[in-house]
């Protein structure tokens, strides 16, 4: 059963790479705005067990469900699409947006949610359909 350092360390891999690849892929790459990134994935991937900790064995409840999972997965592709296009938009300039910025913020932690659901998804319990 993955533990919070194991949900933090998916978190920070994924933002890692994500981040990374935005900033190299756009040229916008800034090792504060990556750090920051970064603290910020520490607590997101953490986020569904704040909203239900883990205090009994069925603590997964709406927070941590299929349902859920799909919703969050959805918001973040869609997210992650506009996050692109903003991006692209001001590609020549190399510079990034306050929308380009708070994409990537909400981008961050609907991604690292979604990463602790798929990672709970893969236990023994999985993760209820609603
Ligand atoms: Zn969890």
């Amino acid at each position: 059963m993955p533990n919070a350092k194991t949900h933090i360390q998916a978190g920070l891999l994924i933002t890692g790479i994500t981040s990374l690849g935005f900033g190299l892929r756009f040229r916008t790459f800034n090792p504060f705005k990556l750090v920051l990134s970064l603290g910020l994935s520490v607590v997101a991937s953490r986020l569904p067990d704040i909203l239900e900790p883990a205090t009994s064995p069925n603590h997964r409840s709406f927070f941590h469900s299929f349902i859920f999972g799909l919703i969050v997965g959805g918001l973040s592709y869609y997210t992650w699409r506009h996050l692109q296009d903003e991006l692209t938009r001001n590609e020549a300039d190399r510079v990034t947006t306050f929308k380009a910025l708070i994409l990537e913020i909400v981008f961050i932690v609907l991604l690292c949610f979604s990463v602790h659901l798929v990672l709970d998804a893969f236990t023994k319990r999985s993760l209820p359909l609603i």
